[in-house]
């Protein structure tokens, strides 16, 4: 294991425990058959339906308003997407955003730059709040962006860069409360270029009761973990 990856992972478990003590640990609760439930039997759960997440999904928790069914994902250690497939109102945005990312090796940090110099440091993206406020989008940091398109939308939680370069766009550098493990040995997929097949694919899709994520299950070739396996990891709370 390269020098580099070995300090990063060492990192990780310090800093996931600093996240914690500070904001406590985000307490996901699976709930079988939870897309089928009501407004009534969310809220009794602590869910609701609001905006819909960069992937598409629309349950949140009450109070960190973090995606249910992306939480899920996280906890299964799958960082990956494919910007074909992301919510309408995201896609345009994050494939611009991607565009300024200089894509390396998993273990390498991924400096992203401007055209004519500096970085990033904020973007506009809907959100969680999205649903309640007048503006559609708001101002997101530029890493928090990036972790949410890749790993999965973390509502108000904080991520946090693990390699301390504040130019770094390697989701596999960056950490939520959701993220025990060492993270994965690569972002897949990582599919950051539009391909007009699967654009078609997608607004065929979207007008169909089963929407797009079918498609998207396919292409994480189940690595999202059944959520049975899950439950018996220490780090799902019930
Ligand atoms: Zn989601
Ligand atoms: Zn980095």
């Amino acid at each position: 294991m390269p020098l580099r990856q070995c300090h990063v992972f060492g990192l990780m478990a310090n800093i996931v425990k600093q996240v914690e003590s500070q904001l406590g640990q985000a307490n996901f609760r699976h709930i079988q058959g939870i897309e089928n439930l009501e407004e009534e039997g969310l809220k009794k759960l602590g869910y609701y339906r609001g905006f819909a997440c960069p992937h598409g999904h629309l349950i949140r928790d009450s109070d960190g308003h973090w995606c249910y069914e992306c939480a899920k994902k996280i906890l299964s250690n799958v960082c990956g997407f494919d910007i074909n497939y992301l919510h309408a109102d995201y896609k345009h945005k994050y494939a611009k955003l991607w565009k300024l990312v200089k894509v390396g090796f998993p273990e390498d940090c991924w400096e992203m730059e401007i055209p004519g110099g500096g970085t990033p440091k904020r973007v506009c993206l809907p959100s969680y709040r999205s649903s309640y406020s007048k503006q559609k989008s708001e101002n997101v940091n530029v890493h928090k962006a990036l972790y949410q398109c890749a790993w999965g939308d973390v509502g108000a939680l904080v991520v946090t860069r693990l390699c301390g370069n504040s130019k770094c766009a390697n989701p596999l550098h960056m950490v939520s409360s959701f993220n025990r493990n060492y993270p994965p040995a690569s972002v897949t997929p990582l599919e950051i270029d539009f391909k007009a097949e699967k654009l078609m694919l997608f607004n065929r899709q979207s007008q169909r009761e089963s929407g797009i994520q079918p498609v998207i299950q396919q292409e994480f070739k189940n690595m999202i973990t059944h959520p049975e396996y899950v439950k018996d990891r220490p780090e799902y709370n019930e």
